[in-house]
């Protein structure tokens, strides 16, 4: 498998010259099978009502002939990029070589390449000496696998979550994910779950460690030793609320002391979103099970993984299993992914972009000091609340869609507008997309 195409390639996806005129709204798409056969369940479809036909980088193109900027890249799946000619070149190789397609949990050549790579590029430059669970195809089944090796290798059930949290959709997830809303449609009633703010959420600072080491203290406090703590490193869906080093290495260290596991659900902020490969890397502490999936496939393909230190390595053949465990073409794809983070330039590429994106974080603060502005690396909320609310969020969204960007909203009323572009945006259509948004920002 080996690939002629130049690295920088995806620096500089695109050979097609920016557009200087941004797209003319279109008459409206062909959407009526949607509408008559596809669920009412459908989301995104209804905030951005075209038909999307190709995609390149950080562009997006609809089948009449609109070019979107992407600023939500799969919600963070797409963290390379839509099409990125390294990973693509892999993928026709050994789509030509008729590689096996689908191999259950069997050994492979393309899963052997993948772990050994991702051990060797990932994992060891990092000190992480861990087991790789394949769960199922979403990230939803690696917070399954986590919740259920650690309540198997501790032998007790409780949880400790975080209110704004988001983990998934199945009932295992969902009872973890901060949402009533989403609790409620999956009939889930939160039974084992403790959840204690945040470090920090609409309602302000918190001293979540010190709460939980008063529930731990008291022997009547109402909550038993949990089997786990489950966090993200920085809250996205929540609002996009990053966590300091600090309270990591707290919780860290209270989990550590009470024979707690810590588990990273490192989900949406990994993968280079945070400016390192996984967002709890620069507080320097060592979770004991990490569960990572969308950018992991590289190429948006479904890809997840559930990683724990090697003494938590309690399964039995079998006890999670799933059809679907192992997409052959995501391993040849997470592998070339893997590939880029060796590579300075692409390194040296994200950090332009990211300190794009910290400029643009003063351009706000001159727009309206009233805005909250969030983030980290690849990642910014722009946060309405104290400043015109989900209103003023919405309508920007609307107006940057009107103008070709797709960005999405977060946060517990969508007041928050979600900045992710693709790691390896240009300069020229990040700075673009930036002033579409700042524009929708003005205006009101
Ligand atoms: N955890 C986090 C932090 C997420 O952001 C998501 C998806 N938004 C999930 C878990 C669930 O992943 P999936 O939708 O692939 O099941």
């Amino acid at each position: 498998m080996t690939t002629t195409v130049p690295l920088h390639q995806p620096l500089d996806h695109t050979d097609r010259p920016v557009p200087s005129v941004l797209p003319v709204p279109p008459v409206s798409p062909d959407v009526s099978v949607f509408e008559e056969l596809e669920s009412e369940v459908r989301l995104y479809c209804r905030t951005f009502p075209v038909v999307f036909s190709r995609a390149k980088g950080a562009e997006l193109h609809t089948e009449d002939g609109r070019t979107f900027i992407d600023f939500f890249c799969g919600a963070g799946s797409l963290n390379y990029g839509h099409n990125n000619d390294f990973i693509k070149h892999r993928l026709t190789d050994y789509l030509a070589s008729d590689g096996i397609m689908h191999g259950l949990d069997m050994h492979t050549v393309a899963k052997r390449e993948f772990l050994a790579r991702f051990a060797e590029l990932v994992l060891r430059p990092r000190g992480l000496d861990y087991k790789v669970q394949f769960a199922g195809p979403t990230g939803t089944d690696a917070v399954e696998a986590a919740l259920k090796l650690a309540r198997k290798a501790t032998g007790r059930t409780g949880l400790i979550a975080f209110s704004g949290a988001y983990h998934g959709m199945s009932r295992g997830s969902l009872a973890v994910t901060g949402s009533r809303r989403a609790r409620r449609a999956g009939g889930v009633s939160g039974q084992d779950v403790t959840f204690v703010p945040y470090e920090d959420g609409p309602l302000g600072p918190f001293d979540s460690i010190g709460f939980i080491e008063r529930l731990l203290a008291d022997p009547s406090s109402g909550t038993d030793l949990p089997a786990a703590v489950i966090v993200e490193p920085t809250q996205m869906e929540g609002g996009v609320y990053p966590a300091s080093r600090e309270w990591l290495r707290r919780l860290r260290e209270l989990t550590q002391r009470h024979g707690i596991l810590l588990i990273l659900d490192e989900i949406q902020a990994g993968c280079g979103r945070t400016g390192t490969f996984f967002g709890f890397e620069d507080a320097g502490i060592v979770p004991d099970i990490v569960t990572v999936s969308k950018s992991i496939g590289g190429y948006g393909l479904p890809l997840s993984l559930t990683l724990f230190r090697r003494e938590l390595d309690v399964w039995e053949p079998g006890e999670h299993t799933g059809t679907f465990r192992g997409n052959q073409l995501a391993f040849v794809a997470a592998t070339a992914a893997c590939e880029l983070w060796q590579h300075g330039s692409f390194q040296a590429g994200v950090a332009r972009a990211a300190g794009r994106l910290g400029r643009f974080r003063a351009e706000l603060a001159a727009l309206d000091p009233a805005l909250a502005v969030r983030g980290r690396g690849m990642v910014l909320g722009i946060d309405t609340a104290g400043a015109g609310g989900p209103e003023r969020a919405r309508s920007a969204q609307r107006y940057a869609f009107e103008h070709g960007l797709i960005v999405e909203l977060c946060g517990r009323h969508d007041e928050v507008v979600k900045v992710m572009p693709p790691l390896t945006i240009d300069a020229d259509r990040l700075d673009r997309g930036l002033a579409v948004l700042h524009e929708g920002l003005r205006v009101r």
